[in-house]
């Protein structure tokens, strides 16, 4: 393989999402990489806000309370606490950075609740346009940092390594050329997997890239089959299906079939406020009948006002939400699971980090509890650059190493859609074991052609090892087949095989 550049840097970040930035800022100098201008991903997308305990009789405490309940026995207490614990300081810090969080008229912050939360504890900026106004404070602030070298419209393709520790990543361009960051430190913030499903809120960039590579080095992983649904994604011919806020349902928006009739009356006693999973999997039985499902949100009051996002999404597909109810179906928004890390966010390969989305932190465990991903990777970000700061920053010694892999960026984009289909029929918001050993059979003949492709195959095969094997049901993972929760409640681990290496020599490159 001709590498056309090599860089060097203390540590290399990718990812521009909230995650990536948050590590980035938090750094003495590193590289950024995104394949997409950096400030987007899912992060860029968020509506609802971040959770954090800043209203009257809230505390910390009691936002850890319901992060552990929700993550139905698989989160970790410590984590909990002291995610939780940093809410308010990384909220300051955003405020900081110049994002203008919705105020009432008293100058208190304004906090929204969301299901699964106690108290109303959600900061918002621009009503829901939070991500977006936070993205654009965090990507000025990398950009008007001289150490931060920022490399925008770059693909991860590996990992690098030498002598059992990270070395570095390659990196490859649309045009072909090749460019390796030599770091000793690494950082993984490429986000989750929803774009290996057909029906999926999240963006494209969201294919697991950063899982596959720390798969084919053998990384441990954990919480792989824990992926949470969205309820009310808009019903429309769209990649990414756009997201209908669960607010607007906090806000009185109700669930309709197609007669007219709400149908979470009778599957919980909130409703449509019962917690997201459930709503999802009520939305997904009648949609998996060929039946519809609408959102009725024509009785909140000052809609337009208090939802702009949400309008201006449902009137882009021509439908006017003051006067109609919107059609919804269940659809991939977040995955639990990812790169199990310690609590800075280290991997199971010396010099490699985690954090954000791709990261199985313990804090989600079953569930995510609704607003707790951006202040994750707020708080993870900066916890992992400070074990960076203070971690060995030699350059490791020994002979350079990648997998080996395909040459080809990306495959065949009707190759990628049918993968997609089978994995969103196999492993929806109701599991049973033969639809998913029958997808696993396909996924394991199937020749991959493009990195893209590969990566996709990886991780489909991995998140479906990991939902056969968990024989219950807990949190998002339902299954038909075994619909109790065993005892006692454990997480998930998998160290994949690692892939064969080929060394990169230097006399390989163009530019030494
Ligand atoms: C529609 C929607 C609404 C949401 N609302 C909320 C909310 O209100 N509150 C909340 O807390 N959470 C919300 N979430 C979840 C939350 O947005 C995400 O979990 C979080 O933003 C993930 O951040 P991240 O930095 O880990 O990943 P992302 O923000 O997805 O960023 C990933 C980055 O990695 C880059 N990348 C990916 N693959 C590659 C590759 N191969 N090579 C190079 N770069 C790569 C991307 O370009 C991007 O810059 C929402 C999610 C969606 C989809």
């Amino acid at each position: 393989m001709i590498i056309d550049e090599f860089i060097t840097a203390p540590a290399a970040v990718v990812g521009g999402g909230v995650a990536g930035l948050a590590t980035a800022l938090a750094l003495e100098g590193c590289v950024v990489i995104a394949n997409e201008p950096i400030g987007g991903g899912a992060s860029k997308l968020a509506q609802g806000g971040i959770a954090a305990a800043l209203g009257a009789g809230d505390s910390p405490a009691r936002h850890a309370e319901d992060t552990l309940r929700v993550g139905a026995g698989l989160t970790d207490p410590q984590v909990a606490a002291l995610v939780t614990g940093a809410a308010a300081g990384r909220i300051e810090w955003l405020r900081a950075l110049g994002v203008a969080f919705d105020r009432g008229a008293d100058g208190l912050p304004l906090l929204g609740r969301e299901a699964g939360h106690s108290l109303h504890r959600i900061v918002h900026a621009g009503g829901d346009r939070t991500g977006a106004a936070v993205m654009a404070a965090m990507r000025q602030a990398v950009l008007a940092r001289p150490d931060l070298r920022v490399l925008e419209g770059f693909t991860l393709i590996d990992l690098i390594t030498a002598g059992g520790r990270v070395a570095g990543i390659l990196l490859g361009r649309p045009d072909g050329t090749r460019v390796a960051v030599l770091a000793p430190q690494v950082v993984l913030a490429t986000g989750g997997i929803g774009g290996i499903f057909d029906r999926t809120t999240t963006p494209s960039t969201s294919r697991g890239a950063g899982l596959a590579a720390a798969a084919r080095h053998g990384v441990r992983l954990a919480d792989l089959e824990f992926v949470q649904f969205h309820p009310t994604a808009l019903a429309i011919e769209a990649d990414p299906l756009p997201l209908l806020t669960e607010a607007l349902r906090g806000a009185g928006a109700v669930l309709i079939d197609a007669g007219g009739d709400r149908f979470m009356t009778a599957l919980h006693p909130d409703g449509e406020l019962a917690p997201r999973d459930v709503v999802a999997r009520g939305v997904h039985a009648i949609t998996a009948r060929g039946g519809e499902v609408f959102l009725d949100a024509t009785g909140i009051r000052d809609l337009a006002a208090r939802f702009p996002g949400a309008c201006a999404l449902a009137r882009a597909a021509g439908l006017e939400p003051t006067r109609q109810p919107l059609p919804v179906t269940a659809a991939v928004h977040f995955h639990m699971g990812g790169i199990a890390t310690d609590s800075h966010g280290a991997t199971s390969l010396p010099g490699l980090w985690a954090c954000g989305e791709v990261a199985a932190t313990g804090l989600h465990g079953g569930n995510r509890l609704a607003s707790n991903s951006l202040l994750e990777g707020l708080v993870f970000g900066q916890r992992a650059a400070q074990a960076i700061i203070a971690a060995d920053a030699r350059p490791p010694r020994g002979a350079l190493a990648i997998p080996r892999g395909l040459p080809v960026l990306a495959a065949d984009p009707a190759r990628i859609a049918a993968l997609r289909r089978q994995v969103g029929a196999s492993l929806g918001p109701l599991r049973a074991a033969a639809p998913m050993q029958a997808a696993l059979q396909q996924l394991e003949a199937w020749q991959p052609e493009a990195r893209d492709e590969s990566d996709l195959l990886l991780v489909a095969r991995e998140v479906l090892g990991a939902a056969l094997g968990r024989r219950e049901s807990r949190g998002a993972h339902q299954r038909e087949d075994y619909p109790a929760a065993a005892e006692p409640a454990l997480r998930s681990c998998r160290s994949p095989e690692p892939a064969p290496l080929a060394l990169l020599q230097p006399l390989q490159s163009r530019v030494a």
